[in-house]
């Protein structure tokens, strides 16, 4: 079907098979796409009891279960924008948010410290919820939306900054999705009666965008409350999990856990994106999940993927396990430095052009116009493309290090290191040196029972990778700070060496 809102989504599918099931939860909660509709319908009607109307911000803080996608589709027959905020945060950082988007209503879930700002907002606990969802009211006034109304607004995780509002409209979740299938490129295919486990949470653009998908296809929504490789186990060896989308840091931790090949017979497909991946553990999954993979690449800015590593080019030993992929019909990839575009296989910042791409920054003008400029979105990526057009990436230029006149990218060092067998995790930052200006410095987390030297590390990475590129200093530690996207918390790791001097920014 050629769906091009979630409002038309629900309604078709319910329509076309009500009895199938929409979400099912780690818990054993299940909702067909009957239930899915009518509680979408409930939620809509108590929201516009409420006094939401078009354009007001809805925010959802909480673990994802039933309740969320009911509020994400009950949101998009309003025509609120959903709000969906990382449960994680401090009462601090949620406050932020929720001002900045000015949320008219906050769904509660579990005792989060929310405080300062609750009375500018409604609030429903998850106590509340069915008994306020369930109450009789009139029906919420019909919203008619395009596929440029905003939908949801996602709040960059703020790795690099404060967190910014990135307004998506429903386009953003249809419009790779409508390229596939015009050019008949099954990437990421669907398959009748495929459950979908959102191992990426539902609050980061990679959980919710591969949720929509889920949706569009009329599969059925697997949600956990929190990752962990027991839960997701289960979730493929009894709950009938058929497809998957994780970030590498839960690859890791999977495998981590013994997880063996038999646990993963009814596994179809892992796409997976969200920060860079090692060959190491890239091969790694390959011999436990016997499945296809996608590697996706992109930003909450170009409404997730722009770039896509399909099954067929997961090659073990191929080269273009290195690469994030190659663009969808209909997104361009260009390479700029110092402001013009380089010739190919020349290295600098990623641009993108998506018909996927955010509206806008909420209320950031300034920062809108800094990152989309003329229809492209600035990435802050460096990266490369080979002569087939594959982008390779490098990592966030403001991680870049400095040694010497050279550049340096964490990732590459981080892969190099990964395939060490006494490592489990690997983190890299730039620190003050008085000779190169900075060094490369290496946290290590080794494996249960193993070690290594500096010196055997040292020489494990000569040959490997050039001289100058060599981690200087090492560190070890017991795990790797990390964001629930899964990546690497580079500035906590790189705070702490440059107190009292002053670090470039590109
Ligand atoms: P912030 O920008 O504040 O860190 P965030 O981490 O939430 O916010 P996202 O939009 O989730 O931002 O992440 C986008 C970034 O993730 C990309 O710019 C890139 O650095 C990284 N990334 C995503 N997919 C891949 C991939 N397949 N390979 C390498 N890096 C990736």
């Amino acid at each position: 079907p050629h769906l091009t809102t979630m409002t038309e989504t629900i309604a078709f599918h319910s329509e076309r098979h009500p009895d199938h099931t929409a979400v099912l939860t780690s818990s054993g909660q299940r909702s067909t796409y009957r239930d899915l509709h009518q509680a979408s319908d409930a939620v809509a009607a108590g929201l516009a009891a409420l006094g939401v109307t078009a354009g007001d911000r809805v925010a959802y803080l909480g673990r994802e279960g039933p309740a969320y996608w009911e509020v994400l589709f009950a949101a998009a027959r309003t025509g609120a924008v959903l709000v969906p905020v990382n449960w994680k945060l401090t009462a601090t950082e949620v406050g932020h948010i929720l001002a900045d988007c000015d949320a008219r209503v906050v769904f509660l879930d579990g005792d989060h410290p929310l405080r300062g700002t609750t009375s500018r907002h409604e609030v429903v606990t998850d106590g509340d919820y069915p008994r306020w969802r369930d109450t009789p009211r009139p029906p919420a006034p019909r919203h008619e939306a395009t596929p440029q109304t905003p939908l949801a607004q996602l709040y960059t995780s703020g790795t690099t900054g404060l967190p910014k509002g990135v307004v998506l409209p429903h386009h953003s979740f249809f419009a790779i999705r409508d390229a596939l299938a015009a050019a008949e490129l099954d990437w990421i295919d669907w398959r009748d009666g495929d459950v979908a486990l959102i191992g990426i949470p539902g609050f980061h653009i990679g959980g919710l965008w591969y949720a929509t998908q889920a949706f569009h296809a009329g599969a059925t929504v697997y949600s956990m409350p929190t990752f962990d490789p027991a839960t997701v186990r289960r979730a493929v060896s009894q709950d009938g999990v058929t497809v998957a989308i994780f970030v590498p840091a839960m690859m890791r931790s999977i495998l981590a856990s013994g997880a063996d090949a038999a646990e993963f017979a009814g596994l179809r497909k892992v796409v997976y994106g969200g920060a860079p991946i090692s060959e190491a553990l890239l091969e790694e999954s390959a011999r436990v999940f016997d499945c296809d993979f996608a590697q996706i690449y992109g930003l909450t800015e170009t409404g997730n993927t722009a770039i896509c590593l399909p099954p067929e080019q997961h090659v073990p030993g191929s080269v273009r396990l290195r690469a994030a992929g190659r663009p969808y019909p209909g997104v361009q990839v260009r390479i700029v430095e110092d402001g013009v575009e380089v010739p190919q296989g020349g290295t600098g910042e990623v641009h993108l052009r998506t018909p996927a791409a955010m509206l806008e920054y909420w209320n950031l003008p300034e920062a809108t116009a800094a990152t989309l400029v003329d229809g492209w979105v600035r990435t802050g990526d460096a990266g490369y493309l080979d002569d087939e057009g594959y982008l390779y990436i490098q990592d966030r230029v403001k991680d870049m290090i400095l040694v010497g006149g050279e550049n340096v990218f964490p990732a590459e060092i981080e892969n190099a290191l990964a395939a060490h067998p006494a490592v489990a995790d690997v983190a890299v930052v730039g620190v003050p040196d008085d000779h190169t200006g900075e060094a490369v410095l290496a946290h290590v987390v080794f494996r249960p029972d193993q070690q290594a030297s500096t010196r055997q590390l040292m020489l494990f990475l000569r040959g490997r990778i050039a001289d100058f590129k060599l981690p200087s200093r090492y560190q070890v530690l017991d795990a790797v700070p990390r964001n629930p996207s899964g990546k690497i918390l580079r500035r906590e790791l790189r705070e702490p060496h440059w107190r009292g001097h002053q670090r470039r920014v590109n």
